[in-house]
Formats: structure tokens, sequence, C-alpha cells
């Protein structure tokens, strides 16, 4: 059950981790998810709101991208709009792939985080690897009563349930 437990549950998407939240945890590291973290599923264009978070992000950080999708040509017209390494068909919780990423950074697995907005993929791979988990609630904007979104929030409950989660808010 504590592989399911992300040590940070954000207290709204992913625009909420701050550069000085970041620095709190001391991290240089980060892996993002891509689908419902930094753009909505299905879309391609790339937000102002993201290059303008990533652009202070990357001053604290090195940034990989790490996706399930399998999709090749979205995935990697995202990327290559954000100038971000990436990796797709990466079948988290599976760790092989995200390692890849995490040794490209050089760094102290300590020092990096899986941040995503799925406790099954992205927390659960994040804490095989040992990497800090950082769960961010979906990007998409729209609310939908499919049994998908419905899943994600009973994944979104139980990790608030599992008291070990900081809420961002609460942080400087
Ligand atoms: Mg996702």
């Amino acid at each position: 059950m504590k592989l399911l437990q992300p040590d940070v549950v954000l207290g709204g998407n992913v625009f909420c981790l701050t550069p000085a939240l970041i620095r709190h945890y001391g991290l240089k590291g980060l892996v993002l998810d891509i689908d419902d973290t930094i753009v909505p599923v299905k879309t391609t264009e790339v937000s102002e709101q993201l290059v303008t978070w990533l652009a202070e992000i990357r001053q604290e950080c090195q940034i990989w991208l790490v996706t399930n999708n399998p999709q090749k040509q979205r995935i990697a017209a995202i990327a290559h709009s954000l100038d971000l390494p990436y990796i797709m068909s990466a079948a988290k919780p599976s760790v092989r792939k995200l390692r890849v990423a995490v040794d490209d950074m050089g760094l102290p697995y300590s020092q990096v985080a899986m941040v995503g907005d799925r406790v099954f993929t992205d927390v659960l791979g994040g804490n095989r690897l040992g990497l800090l988990t950082i769960l961010a609630q979906p990007i998409s904007a729209t609310a939908s009563t499919s049994s998908f979104h419905l899943l994600r929030q009973i994944e979104f409950g139980l990790a608030k349930l599992s008291g070990v989660s900081l809420l961002a808010t609460d942080l400087p």
C-alpha cells in the first residue's frame, strides 16, 4: 500500500508545483507525465501557461517527459514544441524506461521527482524507483462522468486519505 502513496499531493494541477516547492524538496530533476498532467489527453497544442511555467521550472530542474502513450506523432510534437527529451510507451508503473530518463540526468534518485496525475502508473512507478512522487490533479478543465474519470477521483481520494500526503498549499 505504501507504494501507492504519493509523497506530495498538489492542491491543484501541475502549475501548483512552484519553484519554491521544488527548492523545498531539494529537487534537481523532474520526470513529467504528459497526458492530463501537462496537457489534456488528445491535445497536441501546448498552452501558454505551460510554456511560462516550464521556463521557470527549468531554472531549477532538469526535465524529462515520460508517457505510457504510444502515439508517436502527437507525443513527439508536444516534446519538440517544449524542447524536452521524452520517452513514450513507457509502461509505467514499470521502472525500466523511467530509469533511463532518471539515469540520463546523472542525479541521485533522491533529487528527482516523478510528477503525474495517476496513482497506479505515475506514483507507483516513481515510488518503485525511489523517487519523490508528486500527484497532480488532471489538467483537463472539463468535468466528466466517465468511469475513467471516476476511477481517477477514487485514486485521488485514496491518496489524500493515506495520511502521508502534504498539501502544497500548506507549504511556502
Ligand atoms: Mg497522465
